[in-house]
């Protein structure tokens, strides 16, 4: 035996979870109620994951991760109403902007989210060849429908046909181009992908969106809600139905499968079990260190994801200014591309607020920065949308998900360029001994607590008819 090999032989259960973030957890509970034993094994000193609630100092609570849910997610809104939770609805109304240079647009102007969706689900294109452009250009000047129309978009194309290509062919910026958008539709979505995959457009893989978009199972908007109280209090209600109380500070550093068994490693403490289930982004996963047959295939599957940079920003106001204005709260900048800002208020009589994504290379760009230089960017911005006479946030609160030691980034991780498109699939449908679950890898709803809840039990469901 090597000196730092396992002494602790833990006690042996039908299934070990490793994670316990909301899909972890969901498995776990999942576990018992099918009758097997359980033990859940999580890295960190808190159980959630990236669902994490703290208190402001201004009153009122910071949702740091996920906070908000649409009316088509099941799992949560049973969690939320066996909790009697009351979800207040995200404020609708008003103009939503985006920002464009010196230009603030309206939104309704411009393409929507909905639409580049819809149409990169249609029209992925490999943009190989001239032969494969053309394919496109035609394709898009079929949905012209007047003449004017065709000769500006066709004019387009000819710039773009010519044009040096720099991002990478199986990356979603050359699916974006592809698109043949015109210059501000085209800044938007641009900026919105960066944002919701918390990565440049060139580094996320084409064909791992348009798998990903199928993955969301709602006709909704994915943010209609908030819970009062925060998202944590559904973390708190999956501990509570969990009998073996979870072992915490437990980082897994080896996944070893024998000829009947599951070993799982963490320091000196070895569990045994007859399944595991990795409810760990696939970043993090993947320094976990797994011997089993296949164990090539699964470093190609988990490194084929890159974790998702964000910075989450949280500004209370004495009053909703924006209102007045005749303004949503809701923004969108084109540069930098990945800023997007919401209408967070409540409508439980707390202070109006904001919250700002910072997703993708200008996360990664101002994790480095003070926090004071950070904030004094961010509220250039919000005044370049608001106004010179945007008013003094009574609180700024912030959370840095970039390079996170236990989650690895957020929102969440995607498939990188030059990846296995499928890894998402293939990752999930892991069969024997081992089985992946969260977030990630949920065909319901993709990148969601929703999903990671989803899949947590899926994960438990498929161990259980096995
Ligand atoms: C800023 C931000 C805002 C978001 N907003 C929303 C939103 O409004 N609505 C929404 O639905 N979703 C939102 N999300 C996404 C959502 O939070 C995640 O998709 C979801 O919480 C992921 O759950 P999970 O259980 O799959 O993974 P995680 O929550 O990441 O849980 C994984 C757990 O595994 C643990 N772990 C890692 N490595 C090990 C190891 N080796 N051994 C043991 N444990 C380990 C981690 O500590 C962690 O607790 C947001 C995310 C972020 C970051």
């Amino acid at each position: 035996m090597t000196a730092d090999a396992p002494v602790n032989v833990e006690e042996s259960v039908n299934v070990i979870v490793v994670g316990g973030g909301a899909a972890g957890l969901a498995a776990a509970v999942a576990a018992e109620e099918a009758g097997l034993s359980c033990q859940l094994l999580e890295a960190q000193s808190r159980l959630g994951g990236r669902v994490r609630t703290v208190p402001l100092k201004s009153g009122g609570l910071f949702d740091e991760g996920a906070q908000m849910l649409n009316g088509d997610m099941r799992g949560l809104l049973a969690l939320a109403g066996r909790a009697h939770l009351h979800l207040s609805p995200i404020p609708q109304t008003g103009i939503d902007l985006c920002i464009a240079g010196e230009e603030t647009l309206r939104c309704e102007d411009l393409i929507s989210a909905d639409e580049v969706c819809d149409l990169l689900e249609d029209h992925v294109v490999r943009w190989d060849s001239l032969g494969e452009a053309l394919r496109a250009l035609r394709l898009k000047l079929q949905w012209m429908t007047t003449p004017w129309e065709s000769i500006g978009e066709a004019g387009r194309a000819a710039k773009l046909l010519v044009q040096k290509r720099e991002a990478p062919r199986d990356s979603l910026a050359c699916a974006l181009r592809a698109l043949l958008l015109c210059e501000e539709d085209n800044a938007l979505a641009y900026s919105l992908f960066t944002e919701l995959f918390g990565g440049a457009p060139e580094d996320i893989n084409a064909q791992g969106v348009r798998d990903i978009l199928s993955r969301y199972g709602s006709e909704r908007e994915d943010l209609e809600f908030q819970i009062s109280g925060g998202m944590s209090r559904i973390i708190d209600g999956l501990r509570a139905d969990l009998r073996h109380k979870p072992r915490l500070n437990t980082p897994v550093q080896r996944i070893r499968v024998t000829a009947d068994r599951v070993e799982v490693t963490s320091g000196a403490n070895l569990w045994s079990a007859e399944y595991v289930v990795v409810a760990v982004p696939p970043p993090t996963a993947r320094r976990i260190v797994f011997d089993l047959d296949g164990s090539d295939e699964l470093d190609g599957l988990l490194s084929s994801f890159t974790a998702g940079d964000m910075i989450k920003t949280l500004l209370v106001f004495d009053s909703a200014f924006w209102r007045l204005k005749g303004l949503s709260g809701h923004a969108t900048f084109c540069d930098p591309a990945g800023l997007v800002i919401a209408d967070a208020s409540l409508d439980d009589g707390l202070p109006p607020r904001l919250v700002a994504f910072q997703g993708g290379p200008l996360a990664r760009d101002w994790a480095v920065l003070p926090q004071s230089e950070r904030q004094a960017h961010l509220l250039r911005h919000l005044r370049r949308a608001f106004g010179e006479d945007l008013p003094d946030p009574r609180e700024i609160a912030e959370a840095v998900w970039v390079d996170h030691p236990w989650s690895g980034g957020g929102y969440n991780a995607t498939v990188r360029v030059g990846a296995n498109p499928d890894a998402v699939a293939q990752l999930a449908a892991w069969g024997g001994r081992v089985r992946f679950a969260g977030a990630e890898l949920d065909d319901h709803f993709w990148g969601y607590v929703e999903g990671a809840i989803h899949s947590g039990r899926s994960a438990i469901a498929r161990i259980a008819r096995a």
